[in-house]
């Protein structure tokens, strides 16, 4: 039953990564102060897909307003994946770049899991080198480079229940690499009794009422109804979803909560757009100041 008096905490996300950041620019002020290293970072991108240069773009800029040192390699969408292997090979030693993320999705030519795993796991900032993986999976969390958004929707749930989640139910809908799984893996290392539904689960909604924390990360928009929640759950929504809205056909983006309804059942939420979206990039900044601090060792 949805109480429509009732109304969640709506998560800041943007304030919030407005704070990581302010810290990264503080800390990497301070580190350049002490051992003369300032933080660099490279994204490498592949092709000519639109969205891919907007979010590099933003990442840029960003980058640049913590003190970074920012290097984009752009290549065709006609390179090859050794063409790519030996950019990576020249990042991997480059003392001035402690952070390599290549953009994502590569064309479909191009071996995308031999491109990741070339990233010298010391500079992988967006985590996804089987090192960093398994440091992750295996409790290792402080050796390990964690994924950007799971790393980011951690600290906002952390803010709410606080570091240890002992007695918690956690269910992580998704159990993708870059999303889901990480996310139940950090779950589980701050102590959640953690459940991962993906598209063979069955009764999603059954499970996600026992969640006293609920991360969707499906990509299916407003899949999450009101009465899928249990009372005063927190509310993570990763999904980001282009949709056409309204009578005016207007473009706007969803995540995969409904969220009005799950605002009436829910303890706090996630908004889209302005949740876990900018937290992501906050997180990326911060791992490639840990990778600078570190020295990029793997
Ligand atoms: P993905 O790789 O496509 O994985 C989606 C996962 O959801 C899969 O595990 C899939 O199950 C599961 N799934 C799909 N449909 C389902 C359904 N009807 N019921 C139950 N499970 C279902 O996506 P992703 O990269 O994890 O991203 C998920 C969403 O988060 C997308 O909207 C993406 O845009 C967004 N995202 C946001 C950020 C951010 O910064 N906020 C970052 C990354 C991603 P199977 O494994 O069984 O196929």
């Amino acid at each position: 039953m949805i109480d429509t008096r009732r109304s969640a905490a709506i998560i800041d996300g943007r304030a919030r990564a407005r704070k990581v950041l302010e810290d990264v620019k503080s800390q990497a002020r301070k580190w350049k102060a002490k051992s003369g290293v300032v933080p660099g970072i490279a994204v490498v991108i592949v092709g000519d897909n639109p969205a891919s240069a907007i979010y590099v773009a933003s990442k840029e800029k960003t980058a640049k307003e913590c003190g970074f040192h920012s290097r984009i390699e752009t290549r065709p969408a006609t390179a090859s994946t050794s063409e790519i292997l030996d950019l990576l090979g020249e990042l991997n030693v480059a003392p001035d770049i402690h952070g390599i993320l290549v953009q994502l999705p590569l064309p479909t030519h191009i071996d995308a899991g031999k491109v990741i795993q070339a990233i010298s796991p010391g500079k992988d900032v967006d985590g996804f080198h089987f090192v960093n993986v398994g440091r992750l999976a295996t409790g290792a969390v402080d050796g390990a480079i964690v994924p950007c958004t799971p790393a980011g929707a951690i600290l906002l749930i952390g803010d709410i229940l606080g570091p240890d989640l002992s007695g918690r139910r956690a269910v992580v809908l998704g159990r993708s690499n870059i999303v889901g799984k990480p996310m139940a893996n950090l779950l589980l290392a701050a102590n959640a009794t953690v459940t991962v539904a993906h598209s063979r689960s069955h009764d999603l909604a059954a499970l996600c009422r026992e969640a006293d924390i609920l991360v969707a990360a499906v990509g299916r928009p407003e899949l999450v109804r009101g009465h899928w929640i249990k009372p005063g759950a927190v509310v993570i929504d990763v999904g980001i979803n282009r949709v056409q809205t309204g009578e005016g056909r207007r473009a706007g983006l969803v995540g995969d909560v409904a969220f009005e309804e799950a605002q009436s059942v829910a303890g706090a939420i996630t908004p889209v757009p302005g949740g876990v979206g900018p937290m992501t990039i906050a997180m990326l900044m911060a791992n490639t100041l840990n990778a600078a601090i570190r020295g990029g060792m793997g």
